[in-house]
């Protein structure tokens, strides 16, 4: 999708933005389970900027409030139109610590899934664990008020915070997201692996279920199915792509799958 203003069209000093979508997808079948936004500007003189070069500076002040909603009314539209051509897929979105601690994100959350007419179930709220970590009680509300109203919440860059345990067992949150640093070192740090594998062990005995982040290689998809992971993202996956680029993708992905390629290209002989 060509970028779209931010905070509005013909608004001065308006900047502009675009979503890339990186597709999650099932360890054991290849089939997609979902995508995540990502965000990017598109500077008219630097070009496309990164999201780690302007979230942060955004998350220091009230701006991450319009822009969190910003994301969620686009990437919640696109969703709407690939539900509606038949890929019946959900879609992700990273929220900062700000919004988890505002006592009105939950509704505004509600007031743009019914603006869109998609049921809460299509959106999962990323959140890292370091972020949860700044006001554990507060934020731990507004995940109890998302869950009840039926949206997902899932725990980004897991392993590189200090949560605790007995703190994550009274959370609400259906996924957490090995961080991809612990991933792309296993095959050269066993302790890595072996922290990948606890992890998984340990989400699945919370109920949880486990994506892994920055599956760059076809070894890794075949190591961490046999570790039980359930869903991967990565480079060897897909790259984060705008919108028309997903659909396209998409499509291709389901072709494959019908041949169970997306099985084995998962570390499987056949789906
Ligand atoms: P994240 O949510 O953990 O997203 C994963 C990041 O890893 C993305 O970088 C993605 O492009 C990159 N990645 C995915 N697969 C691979 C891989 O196989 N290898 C490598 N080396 N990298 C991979 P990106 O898009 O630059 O985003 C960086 C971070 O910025 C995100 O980390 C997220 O924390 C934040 N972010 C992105 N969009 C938003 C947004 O709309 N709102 C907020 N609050 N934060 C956002
Ligand atoms: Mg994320
Ligand atoms: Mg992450």
């Amino acid at each position: 999708m060509s970028p779209r203003t931010f905070p509005r069209p013909n608004h001065p000093g308006s900047i502009r933005l675009v979503l890339h979508y990186q597709p999650k997808v099932f360890a054991d079948n290849g089939h997609v389970e979902g995508a995540e936004a990502l965000v990017r500007w598109r500077h008219p003189v630097h070009g496309t900027i990164g999201p780690d070069e302007f979230v942060p500076l955004c998350e220091i002040s009230d701006i991450i409030h319009p822009l969190t909603l910003w994301v969620l009314n686009h990437a919640l539209a696109d969703c709407h139109n690939w539900q509606k051509t038949a890929y019946g897929i959900g879609v992700s979105v990273n929220v900062s610590v700000r919004n988890m601690l505002d006592n009105q994100f939950p509704d505004a959350v509600m007031k743009l899934l019914g603006r869109h007419r998609m049921p809460p179930s299509s959106l999962t709220l990323e959140i890292t664990e370091s972020a949860l970590m700044e006001d554990p009680k507060r934020a731990k509300q507004n995940i109890d008020r998302l869950h009840l109203a039926g949206v997902k919440v899932s725990i980004d860059d897991f392993g590189t915070g200090y949560s605790s345990l007995s703190y994550l067992k009274h959370l609400s949150v259906e996924e957490l997201k090995i961080d991809r640093g612990f991933v792309a070192d296993m095959p050269a740090d066993e302790k890595d692996a072996v922290i990948v594998h606890s992890t998984i062990e340990l989400a699945h005995g919370l109920g949880l279920k486990v994506t892994a982040e920055g599956v760059e290689t076809a070894s890794l998809t075949q190591r961490l199915r046999s570790m039980g992971c359930d869903q991967m993202q990565g480079y060897h996956i897909a790259r984060p792509m705008p919108y028309e680029q997903l659909r396209a993708w998409l499509a291709n992905w389901a072709g494959l799958a019908e041949d169970g390629v997306p099985g084995e290209y998962m570390g499987r002989a056949s789906v």
